[in-house]
């Protein structure tokens, strides 16, 4: 290996390998002797030569910060990790294209920042930003809470350098709006979790940077009322939305009683909240009063029962920091069974119910708290464990309650990943929702571009 890589980037002991091989969740604990931690595309295509040349597996990881184990080798892989930590230039920006040109293992948060020293938006934004990857968050096709205005990662990508399985370097860094040549093959791999091979930079669309916010937290009357209050918002409030939460009770109170600084700003206790945000990017815009008329609006139509606009950042900032920690208190509530679904957004009430009534049923006491994307239909679908229950046998039940929840899901034609993606942990769940011939379109992408299998063995879909 020595090579094709500096000596120095290379961790070969067990200590220094450790972190590399823990996953976020924690439930598994990946295998391997050697972690690459390349600095240039060349030095990524020599080690991917290397590989190829003796049949060992690559896992490329980026913040590591992914929720389904695609980033860690499994015992028996026989593979490396190439870390793309070092990788973390930003190349170029181009104010008047609305382009940025970075490398894969910049922090999507220094992306956002650079962008906004030049007065532009990289509207990817999610609770990992501080440390994942931009090249992780195109692997995985990253949501997040800006979806319903910008689109996911892949509609924020203009163009990527790849290194393929074979170490060739696919320069595809085209900053173009329209470019009609053909397949486009950026799109294979946006979403491919390092199956096809490894994303080394990309070209980022960039937008002009909102100049005014509203944010605000809503109470509402039942959980029906979240779709025409939605709608209303995208009638009243155009395309200046650009997030549309729904929040559970029992998640604010989790947050409350286990996060720090975590104030809920409404009085009282309901059982569902919105968390909305509508921006422009012009000054002087009239967005208040529109936002106002809303509110309005939705209160004389008796669908919201109380609502907390946001006076200034810090107190916006306060009700994302309650958003945030109702994905982080769970821990401390012992067991959480997870889901990442989609639904069409029509059908998210009805989902909820449906799912909650079919867990409750196989186990009693269990306790729902879906949250998230509502304006996208994407819900962390999340099960805390019954109060009194052990937690690991409530946690030996993950795909029993994991197959319930899927195939109501199923039911609604939606989606089992709508976000995390499907790496190690949900591939044989997608196997069994997927058509025969989905499954068999993928496996021949997969084989023509990476006929020895050795991009992240394993993962996404079975070899065989
Ligand atoms: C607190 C928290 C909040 C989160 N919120 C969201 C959210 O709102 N929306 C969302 O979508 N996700 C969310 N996630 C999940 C996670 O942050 C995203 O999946 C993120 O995009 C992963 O980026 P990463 O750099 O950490 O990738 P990693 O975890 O390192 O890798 C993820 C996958 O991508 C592959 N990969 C990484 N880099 C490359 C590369 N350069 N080329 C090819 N393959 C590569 C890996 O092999 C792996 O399969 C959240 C996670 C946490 C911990």
């Amino acid at each position: 290996m020595e090579t094709a890589i500096d000596a120095k980037a290379m961790i070969t002991t067990h200590d220094d390998i450790a972190p590399y091989m823990v996953e976020q969740r924690g439930r598994f604990i990946g295998q391997t002797s050697l972690v690459v931690l390349p600095k240039t595309t060349q030095e990524v295509s020599d080690v991917v030569k290397l590989c190829a040349e003796y049949n060992i597996g690559i896992v490329p990881q980026g913040g590591h910060t992914g929720l389904v184990s695609g980033g860690i080798p499994f015992p028996g892989d026989n593979a490396i990790v190439l870390s793309t930590s070092r990788l973390n230039k930003i190349r170029a920006i181009d104010p008047a294209n609305n382009t940025m040109i970075v490398e894969a293992g910049c922090i999507l948060q220094t992306i956002q920042e650079h962008a906004a020293k030049h007065d532009r938006l990289f509207p990817l934004s999610l609770g990992a930003e501080g440390s994942c990857q931009i090249g992780g968050n195109i692997a995985t096709n990253a949501g997040g809470i800006n979806v319903i205005r910008y689109g996911n990662t892949r509609q924020l990508i203009l163009g990527l350098e790849v290194v393929t399985p074979t170490g060739e370097i696919w320069d595809g860094l085209r900053a173009l709006q329209k470019d009609n040549t053909g397949y486009d093959l950026k799109q294979l791999y946006i979403g491919s979790e390092g199956t096809l091979g490894i994303i080394t930079a990309a070209v980022l669309q960039l937008f002009p940077k909102p100049k005014e916010q509203q944010t605000a937290i809503l109470a509402l009357r039942d959980l029906d009322t979240s779709l025409p209050l939605l709608n209303l918002a995208q009638a009243m409030l155009g395309d200046a939305l650009t997030s549309f939460e729904l929040l559970p009770w029992i998640g604010i109170d989790f947050a409350q009683k286990h996060g720090q600084g975590v104030i809920d700003p409404i009085e009282g206790q309901y059982d569902w909240y919105i968390l909305m945000e509508a921006s422009v990017a012009i000054n002087h815009s009239n967005l208040k009063d529109h936002f106002d008329n809303y509110l309005e609006t939705a209160f004389e139509k008796g669908w919201i029962k109380d609502g907390v606009l946001a006076q200034n950042k810090t107190q916006s900032d306060c009700f994302w920091l309650l958003r945030e920690n109702i994905t982080l208190c769970q821990k401390a509530e012992g067991g959480s069974i997870k889901h990442d679904i989609s639904v069409p957004v029509s059908s998210v009430p009805a989902f909820i119910k449906m799912a909650n009534e079919a867990v409750q049923k196989l186990i009693p006491g269990i306790r729902p708290h879906p949250f998230g994307h509502l304006g996208d239909g994407n819900i962390h679908y999340n099960l805390s464990q019954p109060i009194n229950m052990n937690k690991q046998d409530y946690l030996d039940r993950w795909e029993e309650v994991n197959r319930v929840v899927h195939d109501i899901v199923h039911s609604f034609n939606g989606s089992i990943s709508a976000e995390h993606g499907i790496g190690r942990v949900k591939r044989d769940e997608n196997q069994h929702y997927k058509s025969p011939i989905e499954i068999q379109l993928m496996k021949s992408i997969k084989t023509t571009l990476d006929p020895k299998g050795i991009m992240n063995p394993g993962k996404l879909i079975p070899v065989s």
